[in-house]
């Protein structure tokens, strides 16, 4: 399976489907396609970087995708499904992030730093980010190493177990990391850099409620320490600058999420925060012939097993469109 991209006179290759994404929901669309003998090309992201792969690469060992008894490295389980796909012939693989897309014209065009193919229809798993403390000392040093944004990930570490944690953030997804933490950690401060909770009144009354968890409000991050790992923060008031240490041995990010969707912005229909919407219980976008599948249209399950299962909704209903379109 090569690039295979132009027909040698530099004329775009057209495909029936092109996926854009390589995390599970990607692997799983592909696999789908391909076995249904679609032809398709999938915008993987690139290997540098950090694109291709998604926020499994990032994860280090998953004990909840079913099959695994022992847990999996996230990179191993995306390079497992990535194998999977690679033995069909009817998929290519681009290295290259999508740059650019047309949906305003069909077949539509998708432009990557060096390679521009057309396509029937486009499945997008491009996922989301976790958004992290850009800037503040400790956040790049320590990432992985006690500073994670992902409790269902990472919360069952032993490095973990037993400890104290910070959790920063007010919204329901630093709600959920901090009463996931308490089931492994001694104690779970949540910090807070303003005087109330962004989450649902629900999710506010149960980690107020916790007795493992002590809220911290108006406080920011200045800086996260440690050696190895983490030992502690050191925190200052939000309006009077006050500073103080807290001993803990890892902070969990609740910032919420960003979708990769910038480049799709005003060609599909998204919600407030640019996740993107699906109709009606399928993966279909307000763009006929555009699926979504993975983090980039959901907010609230954020799991790999939840993203491959969209991934194969995405498939299906990607393949019985192009059946209904007779293309
Ligand atoms: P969110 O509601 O945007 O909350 C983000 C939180 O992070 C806020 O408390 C915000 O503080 C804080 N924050 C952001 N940047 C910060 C920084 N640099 N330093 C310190 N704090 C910072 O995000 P979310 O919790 O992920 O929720 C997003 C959406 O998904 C919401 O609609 C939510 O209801 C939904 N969601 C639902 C569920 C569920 O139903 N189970 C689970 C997760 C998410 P400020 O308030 O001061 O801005």
């Amino acid at each position: 399976m090569g690039d295979r991209l132009e027909d040698g006179k530099g004329k775009k290759m057209l495909y029936k489907a092109a996926v854009i994404g390589s995390g599970p929901a990607a692997w799983t669309a592909l696999l789908y396609l391909a076995r249904a003998q679609v032809d398709c090309v999938v915008f993987t992201g690139h290997t540098q970087g950090g694109a291709r792969g998604g926020q499994l690469m990032l994860t280090t060992e998953i004990e909840n995708y079913p099959g695994f008894p022992k847990g999996i490295g996230g990179p191993e389980l995306m390079e497992l499904m990535e194998k999977q796909v690679r033995q069909y012939k009817n998929v290519t693989c681009v290295e290259e992030d999508v740059l650019e897309i047309e949906l305003g014209s069909r077949p539509f065009t998708l432009r990557g730093g060096r390679t521009c193919v057309q396509a029937y229809s486009v499945i997008v798993c491009t996922g989301a980010y976790a958004r992290r403390l850009d800037g503040v000392p400790g956040d790049k040093e320590f990432w992985g190493k006690g500073v994670s944004a992902c409790a269902v990930c990472d919360g069952a570490l032993p490095i973990y177990r037993n400890k104290e944690i910070a959790v920063i953030g007010g919204g329901d997804s630093a709600c959920e990391e901090a009463l996931f933490l308490t089931k492994y950690a001694k104690k779970v401060y949540m910090i807070l850099r303003s005087d109330k909770f962004r989450a649902s009144k629900i999710m506010e009354r149960r980690v107020e409620e916790h007795p493992k968890i002590e809220i911290i409000f108006e406080y920011q991050v200045k800086k996260i320490v440690g050696n190895d790992t983490v030992t502690g923060v050191n925190i200052a008031h939000s309006k009077h600058g006050v500073e103080k240490n807290l001993e803990v041995n890892g902070v969990f990010y609740g910032l919420g999420h960003n979708p990769s969707t910038g480049f799709l912005r005003n060609q599909v229909e998204m919600d407030e925060d640019g996740f993107l919407i699906r109709k009606n219980c399928t993966a279909m976008t307000s763009v006929e012939g555009v699926f979504a599948a993975g983090d980039v249209c959901d907010k609230r399950y954020k799991q790999a097993i939840t993203a491959a299962g969209m991934g194969c909704m995405a498939a299906l209903d990607c393949e019985r469109w192009l059946s209904e379109h007779k293309l």
